[in-house]
């Protein structure tokens, strides 16, 4: 039995370096954190030796006395740390990751080709709502299932309710999803019960926490803000929501649906960091990770920063660098030479959605708040960022006053036929 560095030095090596990246680097992707040791522990235990498909108690496999208690603790602190009743909610901590969380709850409550209703990719959503392009269904959901995306008032930078109302009257779902991935308020969530109950659809959402009161369903990845290992897990009523007994379709739909055996060494990690999200002291890091976003969006704006929406009210700020005369692209390279690592992300009102040139940059405070930075630190990061903008821009004009800027011409024109293959 060889440790790690005696059996395999190449990976050893690899991870060496990359876990000095992650001590160095200034991390603002903002669906990343830094997880405890604690729960590093569990994930890298013999939990992961086990299979254990099926349920506490229901299992398809011997040996699982153990597994049963861990799934059941798990389950439990899931619905606790969620202010859930368990008279009233479930849970299935199974889901390997937030994208299949998302497709087992589609399987579970529609049929192939039912409508479905997400937040547009390019205005802030995720692949997993249903994202295509004119020319492509890009994400499995879109394949299976007939999506109309709903947007943002491009003017506001806000969820356009009204639209999306008026929409699913006529569009009709049978789900409508709340939740993105680079939208930096609140969804108005009685707005969406609202449209929800007026054209009979069930409500999704994906990853907020204090939804629980409003929809039918609630989704979360566990390794962003919550601090967990990678993963996800899958609320839903008890009750039969719309004729639709939601806890037997969601369980079956995870398994044998869409998975076999569960991770065990990920649902006892995620234990640990459910039991650690009931703590004070995690409730403390969560308004940090809120006041220091509100804190480097203030100062970007300060510094003449155009924020969609204007602000933000949860962990990520999204900016709009074209009235810079930048892209996001070429800022985030930039910023990846001084170790500064966030991602390049779609604004809305680009003329062409272009997944690898959009306009804007997306920031988020949740792993720098881990690592304890404050609003001042989070000041200092906007100053930062501004400082790797103007570089870029000086070596925008380098470009341009150089032979280079043929090429660039050639490469950014809406003709280039690499550009229009992996971008619509
Ligand atoms: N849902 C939302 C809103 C997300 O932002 C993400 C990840 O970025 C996912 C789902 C997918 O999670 P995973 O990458 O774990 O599949």
């Amino acid at each position: 039995d060889y440790s790690l560095g005696e059996a395999d030095p190449e990976v050893r090596e690899i991870i060496t370096k990359e876990k000095e990246r992650q001590f160095k680097s200034l991390e603002l992707i903002a669906s990343e954190n830094f997880t405890s040791r604690a729960v590093m522990e569990a994930v890298g235990s013999c939990l992961t030796n086990k299979y254990s498909e099926g349920l506490p108690g229901k299992r398809y496999y011997g040996g699982n006395e153990y597994i049963d208690e861990l799934e059941t603790l798990c389950q439990k602190r899931a619905l606790a740390a969620f202010n859930l009743d368990e008279n009233k909610w479930g849970v299935n901590v199974q889901p390997l990751s937030g994208s299949p969380a998302n497709f087992e709850v589609y399987t579970a409550i529609l049929k192939p080709h039912d409508r479905i209703m997400g937040l547009d990719l390019p205005h802030g959503g995720h692949l997993s709502h249903g994202f295509m392009t004119p020319k492509r269904r890009v994400s499995g959901t879109s394949i299976y299932f007939e999506s109309m995306p709903y947007r943002l008032d491009e003017s506001t930078g806000l969820v356009d309710y009204d639209m999306l109302e008026k929409t699913a009257i006529l569009f009709r779902p049978k789900l409508i999803i709340a939740g993105a991935s680079a939208y930096p308020r609140d969804f108005d969530y009685p707005r969406m019960r609202q449209i929800a109950d007026a054209v009979g659809a069930l409500l999704m959402m994906d990853m907020a926490h204090i939804s629980g009161l409003y929809c039918d369903v609630v989704t979360t990845t566990t390794h962003k803000s919550l601090r967990g290992p990678r993963g996800g897990m899958i609320f839903f009523k008890k009750d039969p929501v719309l004729g639709v007994e939601l806890e037997s379709a969601i369980n079956n739909a995870v398994f044998p649906g869409l998975q076999g055996g569960p991770h065990n060494h990920t649902i006892g990690g995620l234990a640990v960091c459910l039991k650690h999200a009931q703590s004070p002291e995690f409730k403390v890091y969560q308004n940090k990770v809120v006041s220091n976003c509100r804190a480097l969006a203030s100062r970007l704006v300060e510094l003449g920063y155009k924020l969609v929406s204007g602000g933000s009210d949860n962990h990520l700020v999204l900016v709009d660098l074209r009235p810079m005369g930048i892209d996001g692209a070429r800022v985030e390279k930039i910023l990846d030479m001084a170790s500064i690592t966030l991602n390049k992300n779609s604004v809305p009102g680009e003329s062409s959605f272009c997944a690898l040139v959009p306009g804007g940059i997306r920031i988020g405070s949740p792993a720098m708040t881990t690592r304890g930075f404050s609003e001042k630190e989070f000041v200092a990061i906007a100053d930062f960022i501004h400082e790797g903008v103007e570089i870029t821009l000086e070596a925008k004009k380098l470009v341009q006053g150089s032979k280079l800027q043929d090429f660039m011409n050639f490469v950014t024109s809406p003709n280039f036929s690499l550009m229009n293959n992996v971008a619509d």
